[in-house]
């Protein structure tokens, strides 16, 4: 949520020097004569790198085409089946159904990301890739998954689209499997309108990525634009240079709101920590979590909506949790053919678990007293 809570003079500096120094070019290459050395949407993964510890980064249209980016550098698609969880935004399954490849669902488990168990028992032969989601900013099991990636030869991706400063094992989110993926969009932690970044371990597929998102072009120095070498087809999912500038600007902003937020979100356990009757969600071993919400369970269905509508009344909202699973949660999805939900399950042990939970999103600029109406809304409801 903070990216857009923190728009200020930065973002229009950054903005204004593409057309006072860059001589307006907009388009993130080439155009040399005109543009006096600025190269925003370059300098943006340069830095973005450098601040999440990345080896290989490449800004895109969004998180949604970052996924479907993933895929494609990897060369999947009809035949093969991707796995992913049944608990995330219907983005991470969109893009694999583009791809061409068959989404598969997981369950979650007790900690709202993708269950292990579960995930073993749907490992095929056609299997390529899991896509892992750290889900509202906390940690999937991921040392576990990729174990199971790695015996079953397995491609993993990281969905970090809430989970952007946050460690596993001292890596930061998206560091961990073989490609992460972010999202710049309105309501996510960093901001630049929309857009998103993929970071790879392997040189390969960052290669093969950056010129499967720009119409397979492989911007070979030896040549013109219009006579540049490819080696396969692509599609069009360049960022441009009026989005990497807001993320220079938005990065430089990073580490402030997450301190922030953290502190924030801290607040708020240490006034709802003690209460008996609610469980606040566990992060696994080794992690820290990114500050953009807040969730814990009630014992009942019925106590978390409760606090939805109490919350509500005192001009408060919760976030996704309990309300909003109708674009996060695959088994509403039945608008997704390929997902053949009546044929399979409806991840009834899912909803089971997410119908008891509340998120709290966790902003920025926080009302001093927002804590205590946590609290006290809680107490009300139980
Ligand atoms: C926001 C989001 C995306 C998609 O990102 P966009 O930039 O909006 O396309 C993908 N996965 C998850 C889990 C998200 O929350």
């Amino acid at each position: 949520m903070p990216g857009f809570e923190v728009i200020d003079k930065t973002e229009k500096k950054e903005i204004l020097s593409i057309f006072n120094k860059g001589g307006g070019v907009l388009f993130r290459q080439g155009f040399e004569n005109l543009r006096n050395n600025s190269f925003k949407v370059n300098k943006f993964e340069q830095e973005f790198k450098k601040k999440f510890n990345c080896k290989y980064a490449l800004g895109v249209t969004s998180g949604t085409s970052a996924l479907r980016i993933a895929l494609a550098c990897k060369k999947i698609g009809k035949g093969d089946e991707v796995i992913t969880q049944s608990f995330t935004f219907v983005a991470t399954v969109e893009s694999i159904v583009e791809s061409g490849a068959k989404p598969i669902c997981t369950e979650i488990d007790s900690t709202l990301n993708m269950c292990v168990k579960d995930l073993k028992k749907k490992i095929t032969k056609k299997t390529k890739a899991v896509i892992v989601v750290h889900m509202l900013g906390t940690a999937a099991n991921l040392s576990e998954i990729k174990k199971i990636c790695k015996k079953n030869n397995i491609i993993l991706i990281e969905d970090t689209a809430w989970g952007i400063g946050a460690k596993y094992q001292k890596s930061f989110l998206g560091n961990f499997g073989d490609i992460g993926t972010y999202s710049f969009d309105f309501a996510k932690t960093l901001t630049t309108g929309e857009g998103g970044m993929i970071v790879f371990k392997k040189k390969s597929d960052y290669l093969l990525a950056k010129a499967w998102h720009d119409h397979g072009h492989e911007n070979n120095p030896n040549f013109p634009r219009w006579e540049d070498t490819r080696k396969s087809s692509g599609f069009n999912y360049r960022m441009n240079e009026l989005q990497g500038a807001v993320g220079i600007a938005q990065l430089k902003k990073f580490k402030k709101l997450f301190y922030i937020q953290t502190k924030n979100r801290n607040k708020i356990i240490n006034k709802i920590k003690s209460i008996k009757d609610i469980v606040i969600r566990k992060k696994p071993k080794n992690s820290t979590e990114a500050p953009e919400a807040l969730i814990f369970s009630f014992k009942t269905n019925k106590l978390s909506k409760k606090f939805r509508n109490k919350f509500l009344k005192k001009g408060y909202s919760t976030k996704i949790l309990p309300e909003a699973i109708t674009w996060h949660f695959s088994g509403k999805w039945s608008h997704i053919k390929e997902l053949e939900l009546k044929k399979n399950n409806n991840f009834k042990s899912s909803k089971k678990i997410l119908d008891k939970c509340v998120a709290i999103p966790i902003n920025y600029k926080m009302k001093k007293n927002f804590p205590d109406i946590v609290q006290k809304t809680i107490k009300e409801v139980i």
